[in-house]
């Protein structure tokens, strides 16, 4: 259905379709609308589609193009990242049930985001497994409530992982939330964030909601975590090259003389950028490779772009002033987008806890790491 033949074309698309359809609504998206409609268009030329099977797990693509939609606002990378992995679970599950899902996920027809915050701090031995699972006839019954999940709402779906109630294993599923379930699942609204709020994050609760057999995405899920973790979070740089990509462009916008003097230009970042997509793309090769060295690497480039986002867009801001700091000026948004990169799992702290774990150092506790 899609062609990524022409990779320059298919990158400028969606760089010409998220400055039609984004730039004019980033102020509002920043606020709090949340832009399906705009995501869908996005959806139709292919974003979503590229590091799919069918499509020869074209990580780079999805990464690349997803850079180009966090240049021009980072909230919209964010959610198409959570759509972008949603599509990922339901693509390397076993379970065929999902396939007409993944059908209608992946063109946009239908849209869900991903859970998986907690689980993968709970792998990482940060925090406990929040969702339990009790087995029942042909399923299992799940309860418990996740404080913030985005690109959700009614009758659209997110990936979630809940804890088998007596085995030391879970349950990898879609948590949709459809009118059937209506008492069984609840959505509420969170605090104001100081970003992303327009990327539709609700909390989730959930009273005995039965998860059926054509809803399981892996069970048990610890060898299928292993195959996904690092496509995972390597697709997260999408959003953290395109939001230091928006910065690069702000400070070309900084006029003053003195601009020279401030320790981080355009030309330097660009080329910390270019060396860090670089690695991204190297990585993406082998985007289901299990071994604990190219989660490291994976976790690094991570961390590393983290990072990065946070000095660009502090740069563009005492580049461009008081002008960047009007509240409708890019800079001091992108500057609160990048914080979001920062914090949002896997956060710096928690890369550089599970680094120090997978590098087999002696279990410590966190408190003790950082004396
Ligand atoms: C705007 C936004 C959107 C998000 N979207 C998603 C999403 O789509 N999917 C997803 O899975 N996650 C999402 N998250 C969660 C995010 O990825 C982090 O896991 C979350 O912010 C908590 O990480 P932390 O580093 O603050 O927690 P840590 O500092 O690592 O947590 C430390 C401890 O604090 C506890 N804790 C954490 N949060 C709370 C709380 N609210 N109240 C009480 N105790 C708490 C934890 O149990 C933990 O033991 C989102 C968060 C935000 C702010």
């Amino acid at each position: 259905m899609f062609h990524f033949n022409d990779q320059t074309q298919f990158l400028d698309n969606i760089t010409s379709l998220a400055n039609t359809y984004l730039a004019p609504k980033v102020m509002e998206i920043d606020q709090g609308y949340y832009p399906l409609m705009e995501l869908e268009k996005l959806g139709k030329a292919g974003l979503f589609a590229p590091h799919l099977n069918e499509y020869d797990n074209r990580f780079d693509l999805a990464i690349l193009a997803n850079a180009n939609v966090g240049r021009v606002c980072g909230t919209s990378a964010f959610v198409t990242w959570c759509h972008q992995v949603m599509g990922l679970y339901l693509d390397q599950s076993q379970n065929t049930s999902l396939k007409s899902l993944l059908d209608t996920h992946k063109v946009a027809d239908t849209f869900g985001g991903t859970a998986l915050s907690n689980p993968m701090k709970s792998w990482a031995k940060i925090e406990p497994m929040i969702l339990t699972a009790k087995p029942c006839d042909g399923g299992y019954v799940v309860s418990g409530t996740l404080p913030w999940i985005s690109h959700i709402a009614p009758r659209q779906y997110c990936g979630a992982v809940a804890k088998i109630d007596g085995a030391d294993d879970e349950v990898f599923f879609v948590l949709s939330f459809d009118d059937d379930r209506m008492g069984q699942w609840q959505l509420h609204e969170c605090p104001d964030f100081s970003g992303m709020q327009g990327s539709g994050t609700l909390r989730i609760e959930l009273n005995n909601y039965v998860v059926q057999a054509s809803q399981i995405i892996a069970s048990p899920c610890k060898d299928f975590i292993t195959r996904i973790r690092g496509a995972f979070v390597l697709m997260q740089m999408g959003i953290g090259a395109g939001v230091i990509m928006g910065a690069i462009d702000d400070i070309k916008q900084g006029t003053a003389v003195s601009n020279a003097f401030l320790e981080d230009q355009a030309g330097t970042l660009s080329v910390e950028l270019d060396r860090l997509v670089a690695k991204t793309i190297a990585l993406a090769k082998t985007p289901f490779e299990t071994h604990k060295d190219f989660f490291l690497d994976v976790l690094s480039v991570r961390e590393q772009g983290a990072l990065l986002a946070l000095k660009a867009t502090q740069s563009a801001l005492l580049h461009q002033g008081a002008k960047g700091y009007v509240m409708s000026a890019s800079p001091q948004r992108r500057v609160r987008e990048a914080h979001f990169v920062a914090i949002v799992t896997p956060a710096i702290k928690h890369i550089r806890y599970l680094s120090h774990q997978l590098m087999g150092e002696p279990q410590v506790k966190p408190i003790e790491f950082f004396i």
